[in-house]
């Protein structure tokens, strides 16, 4: 069957419309070049998105044959791409190809007339794209200085793998080799004890070190020239081997039981194995040190240290983790419990153990201290309605904490007690407007009943703010009531009561308006 090929002038305006460069954004090469003294060659080829003849990729039968050869089907690729998208049409759909030749067209419309970047203007580019100062710079302007820049390195120096990331301003490099290389570092006298601490630290113990960059001279590969003289690195971070963990913290007997997972790395020192991992969104940090004793033992030290300011501007009416770390912390201090922990590496368990007793005590009562305000805070937002950032630095005096806990209980519906809860004798002062005959009422009847003590709406203080809490109605019952004494003031008489409660005696306290 016929083939329905495209025409000289289409596959010339296909080559136009994309500067002559192969439409994959991944390729892009140059498809044009000279040939001896005059001549030249093109490897670039119109290929057919849509099959030339039945059985080719992505044919379609419905098509017209003046449109499988018109220009809305050809796009400009290299030879190797034409090759790969035509074996594997199914990873290569014609919408892929139509979106390549659509970004192609609009690169080389962006790009006519303009001088191309050499590869100093690389890091300029590069520079100019990571700092301040990037008006009209897209994301993906950056994706794509990210991508030239690591062409450009591994070019220098195949040895490497280059992959940058770009994040507060800074932008990262990471140079990983991909066989053994030799390099020697001249270090400058002033910068000698900090360079042998953080390779030690390094070596021996398998831990990051971020070594200053000046007067200090690499050899051994040109890759290390580029990025020193050009790139004009202020540091480089030295990184240990480091693989994927899984730390399991297991607190079964806790109430209820926990088990939380934190993930991490685990980095092998000379004299140490390491183990470093955050959970409950930052709050928590974990270190475990396996040390090798004598013998096959291994001995392992873990510290658990928290970190408030994972919180700090996150919704107080819903602080993220909170319920687990509040039993976490908890079960930490808690000196019968007992905390293990399983690490996982590869999906099979590399060591368990205890964790030891954390070293700072009084900064982690502290922790809790705050996570149980965070908790009060956060019933209390919610119930009425309103929503704060968090402020882990807002200092709470007592009071203002004891104020929060009592409106939190009644929100809770837990503020409320038992006649087992109260001790001694309750007294009450009423003050009464009818001469007290309604009071004397009853009292006279001597029986048992419920009373009613209202409270007016009132503030309470959250993170530094005030918020109006509604007023609250209190109910003790079965009590019966015995004046103690009376004090006469022109209309109103004060009387003084003794609260004598039943042994089935409970109270509780309620908002009187529902939200
Ligand atoms: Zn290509």
């Amino acid at each position: 069957m016929a083939r329905d090929d495209f025409t000289k002038p289409t596959k010339n305006q296909a080559y136009q419309r994309v500067a002559g460069r192969c439409s994959n954004p991944d390729c892009r090469a140059t498809t044009s070049a000279p040939v001896g003294e005059v001549d030249f060659s093109n490897v670039g080829v119109g290929a057919h998105i849509h099959a030339a003849s039945p059985g080719g990729p992505r044919y379609l039968a419905a098509m017209t044959a003046e449109d499988r050869c018109g220009f809305g089907n050809i796009i400009w690729l290299c030879q190797t791409c034409s090759t790969i998208i035509d074996r594997d049409p199914d990873s290569y759909p014609a919408e892929t190809l139509k979106a390549w030749k659509t970004s192609a067209e609009a690169r080389a419309l962006m790009e006519q007339g303009k001088r191309l970047p050499d590869e100093k203007d690389i890091y300029r580019m590069a520079a100019m794209a990571m700092g301040t100062r990037t008006p009209g710079f897209y994301p993906e302007a950056i994706g794509n200085v990210h991508k030239a820049l690591v062409d450009q390195l591994e070019a220098v120096d195949p040895r490497f793998t280059v992959s940058t990331t770009y994040s507060g301003g800074n932008t990262t490099i990471t140079v990983g080799a991909k066989e053994t290389v030799s390099f020697s570092i001249k270090i400058a006298q002033e910068s000698a004890d900090v360079w042998r601490k953080g390779l030690q630290a390094s070596i021996d113990e398998g831990r990051e070190a971020t070594l200053p960059l000046d007067g200090v001279v690499f050899e051994g590969s040109k890759l290390f020239d580029v990025l020193h003289k050009d790139a004009d690195l202020a540091s480089i971070t030295i990184m240990p081997t480091a693989r994927p963990a899984v730390l399991k913290i297991l607190a079964p007997q806790t109430e209820p039981a926990i088990f939380e997972t934190i993930n991490g790395q685990l980095t092998a020192g000379r004299k140490q194995i390491r183990f470093a991992g955050a959970g409950c969104g930052g709050l928590l940090d974990v270190e475990i040190i396996f040390t090798p004793t004598n013998g096959d033992d291994v001995h392992s030290v873990s510290t658990l240290t928290t970190n408030l300011k994972a919180w700090q501007g996150k919704e107080a009416a819903n602080p993220p983790y909170l319920d687990v770390f509040i039993n976490l912390l908890e079960a930490i201090l808690d000196p019968s419990a007992s905390i293990s922990f399983v690490l996982g590496v590869d999906g099979n368990q590399a060591a368990a153990g205890k964790f030891h007793t954390p070293k700072h005590m009084e900064a982690m009562n502290e922790t809790l201290a705050f996570a149980h305000y965070a908790r009060r805070a956060r019933n209390v937002l919610r119930y009425l309605r309103k929503s704060a950032p968090i402020d882990i630095f807002e200092s709470i005096s007592t009071d203002d904490h004891r104020a929060l806990a009592r409106v939190s209980d009644i929100v809770e519906g837990k503020l409320s007690y038992q006649r087992s809860q109260i001790t001694g004798s309750p007294t009450m002062t009423v003050a009464c407007s009818d001469g007290g005959i309604s009071l004397m009422e009853v009292v006279r009847k001597g029986e048992f009943s419920v009373l009613q003590q209202k409270e007016p709406a009132s503030m309470v203080t959250i993170y530094g703010k005030q918020y109006e809490v509604p007023p609250t109605t209190s109910y003790y019952s079965p009590v019966k009531l015995h004046i103690l004494s009376r004090k006469k003031k022109k209309e109103i008489i004060d009387f003084r009561l003794r609260i004598e409660m039943a042994d089935n005696f409970t109270s509780q306290t309620f908002f009187d308006v529902q939200h």
